[in-house]
């Protein structure tokens, strides 16, 4: 085994690879950037070694950089996490290069399944079921058109070196297939620097249901069973299963056997993962499933597979690349229970699932493991206090929960989402709860159209009920008494309260919200917001938790008071309220108005607005993209643009000027 590794990533992959590392007795080098200089992943870790400013195109991708800095520290191997450097080959021939062990499979293996088009030829060769479809170097528009009308209309055009759902479209009838064909060209030059693309038939009704492989050194392939990532949006995973619901054992066989066979048909060593489509409209089947593609690297959603196989995926990775041979054979394994994850990201859900950011001022969790199986286990590189920051992926946390059976296991999951606690980002929590108590999903009816066709109903726009905004008024007070109060004190308070009345003013979704309130005693009081008063009761049971009682109804709420900022927190929703600072003026307009800066350096995509444009305070008028994430740009005002000064395609830096608007007349 090594005596140290170094990690070539960050946030939560980081944290939970080093974790593991240092149960196995190995000493880990962290590598960071500007921006993470004071994150987890650095002081969990023995050793850090600093490799550029924030942007990761200057630090996590800066491959010569990460392999010195394993060289200057004695590191032998290097963990490259998910995403980066993990599935480009180059990084890896560089690494063996330099003496040191790549933590992953060969580089011959990745090149293999790298592009789209020729890991579904290769795949062919080895016997591995592919969606049909065209997938020859042949890019003639009316030809493919042809190819189209062959397999039969849905059919999906892929950028062969597309990722993260990037650069797919799908085509629904042969008008539109020259235009999306080459809208998939086109995306799959700006993002990935290559335009070719294949076609396939769309599968109806489809299920991502995807294998865990492992090898070793020695020739052994073993499967770790499958997992279910149907719940997606825009192709992108939201929360994942093992196993896959209804999964008949002979698919599961068949599955998994044309798994190994695709690992082995390109020398595989390591963790890596299958994916495949199912028709799901009539269950699944033996021969209605097919290769999409293969992950060289262990996967965001690995988690699930080790609650039910028992086993430390990160441990075998480093006891294969070590040279041991896999402990255990095929028939060693079993599924035991059942697990869900779902991701925790800063985003603005209602809003088109807009990535956000901001510093975590509160963030709470359930009681749990952390990177390690358990009932309720979380997996962060976050904690309280920390920055989502523009520059990389808006991941707050995994929740990940395993349970005898699945209908157990969706319910334990419900509640931790329900104890996740996220003060001062927009997050997707409340879609999440949302969703883990969806009907078709409950009763596992997935595909991977669940969350567009129901979108509607799993988000919940309603303002906060009375009784949140009546006990954030009192608490902006600062009235309610606290645990340890001393009742002498309180009883001071009562006296010094109870003649008279407060106004309390809190912001809550740029809106203000006024109330009276008038103590009766100790945590009683009368709230009147116009005409109605109502009387609510606020006792403080423990840490964040209050029992609230309005008119007799009683419910528990969570509440945090953070400098100016309350948060509230129920049944998976949370809400915020803003104490309006008095001595702050209303100066907005003095310059941020009259001008839109780039907040994170990113790539311009769109730009809608136009020079002499009138716009509304609200309007979107750039689109900027960084890493996984689009932002919309808005206007901070009504009024007219004097001057564009981006293009799309343009690369801008943080504080870049984009806009500048008319002046407002007086
Ligand atoms: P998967 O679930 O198949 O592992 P994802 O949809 O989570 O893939 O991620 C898509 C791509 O983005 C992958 O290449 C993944 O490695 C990368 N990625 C996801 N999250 C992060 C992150 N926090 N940091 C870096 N890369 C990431
Ligand atoms: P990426 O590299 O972006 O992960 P994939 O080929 O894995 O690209 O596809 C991403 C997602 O797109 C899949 O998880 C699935 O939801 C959907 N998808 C891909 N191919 C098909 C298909 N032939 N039919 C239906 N859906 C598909
Ligand atoms: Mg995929």
């Amino acid at each position: 085994m090594f005596d140290k590794i170094l990690i070539a990533n960050r946030g939560e992959i980081a944290c939970r690879v080093i974790m593991t590392a240092r149960k196995m007795g190995v000493r880990t080098v962290a590598v960071y950037s500007d921006a993470d200089a004071q994150s987890q992943h650095v002081s969990l870790a023995d050793e850090a070694v600093h490799i550029g400013p924030s942007p990761v195109a200057e630090s996590y991708l800066q491959a010569d950089r990460i392999i010195q800095a394993a060289l200057d520290t004695g590191a032998q191997a290097i963990h490259p996490g998910y995403g980066f450097l993990s599935e480009n080959p180059d990084f890896v021939r560089k690494v063996g290069a330099a003496g040191l062990t790549f933590i992953g499979p060969p580089a011959s293996a990745i090149d293999a399944m790298g592009l789209k088009d020729a890991a579904k030829s290769l795949m062919v060769e080895a016997g591995v079921p592919v969606v049909p479809g065209y997938q020859g170097s042949n890019q003639d528009p009316v030809f493919l058109a042809a190819e189209a009308d062959k397999i039969g209309y849905p059919i999906l055009i892929k950028a062969r070196a597309g990722g993260g759902g990037k650069g797919m479209r799908l085509v629904e009838k042969p008008a539109d297939f020259e235009t999306e064909f080459e809208a998939a060209q086109r995306e799959g030059q700006s993002s990935f620097g290559d335009p070719i693309c294949l076609i396939e038939k769309y599968i109806a009704q489809p299920r991502h249901v995807e294998i865990q492989v492992f090898g070793d050194q020695h020739g052994n392939v073993v499967h770790l069973f499958e997992r279910d990532c149907s719940l997606q949006r825009r192709y992108q995973k939201v929360i994942e299963e093992a196993p896959a619901p209804d999964m008949p054992p002979a698919v599961r066989a068949a599955m998994g056997q044309a798994a190994v066979e695709a690992a082995k048909a390109i020398g595989y060593v390591g963790a890596g993962t299958v994916e495949f489509i199912a028709d799901g409209s009539d269950g699944l089947k033996e021969g209605g499933f097919w290769f999409m593609e293969m992950n060289t690297r262990l996967q965001v959603e690995h988690p699930v597979t080790e609650a039910i196989t028992g086993l430390d995926l990160v441990a075998l990775q480093l006891r294969v690349a070590a040279g041991d041979a896999l402990p255990f054979c095929q028939d060693d394994l079993s599924i035991d229970g059942w697990a869900f994850e779902a991701r925790i990201y800063a985003e603005d859900v209602p809003k088109g699932f807009l990535p956000a950011i901001g510093t975590l001022n509160h963030l709470a969790f359930p009681a749990g493991t952390t990177f390690e199986t358990g009932s309720v286990r979380i997996d962060s590189g976050i904690r309280s206090g920390d920055d989502i920051s523009p520059f990389y992926d808006p991941m707050i946390a995994k929740v990940i929960v395993h349970g005898p059976d699945r209908r157990t296991a969706l319910k334990m999951l419900t509640a931790a989402l329900a104890q996740c606690h996220v003060g001062g980002a927009t997050t997707n929590i409340a879609f999440l709860s949302a969703l883990s108590k969806h009907a078709g999903f409950q009763a596992g009816n997935v595909d991977t159209n669940l969350i567009a066709r129901d979108l509607d109903g799993l988000i919940d726009t309603t303002a906060p009920a009375d009784h949140i905004i009546a006990a954030a008024s009192v608490l902006s007070l600062g009235l309610v008494p606290t645990e340890t109060g001393d009742p002498w004190q309180s009883l001071a308070n009562w006296r010094h309260w109870s003649n008279a009345t407060y106004t309390s003013r809190t912001v809550h979704d740029a809106e203000v919200i006024s109330r009276k309130i008038e103590p009766l005693s100790e945590g009683r009081f009368v709230v009147c917001n116009g005409d109605t008063s109502r009387t609510i009761g606020i006792i403080h049971k423990a840490g964040t938790q209050y029992t609230l009682d309005l008119d007799g109804v009683q419910s528990t709420l969570d509440l945090v008071v953070q400098g100016r900022s309350i948060f509230a927190f129920q049944d998976g929703r949370s809400f915020s309220f803003e104490i309006p600072d008095p001595l702050a003026g209303h100066s907005e307009g003095a310059d941020g108005g009259d001008n839109v800066f780039a907040p994170m350096p990113g790539m311009v995509t769109i730009v809608s607005a136009k020079p002499g444009q009138s716009v509304t305070e609200g309007d979107s008028l750039f689109v900027l993209e960084a890493m996984k994430m689009e932002h919309a740009l808005r206007a901070p005002r009504d009024g007219i643009v004097a001057e564009v000064l981006v293009q799309p395609g343009m690369q801008v830096v943080d504080g870049d000027l984009l806009l500048q608007m008319e002046p407002e007349d007086e």
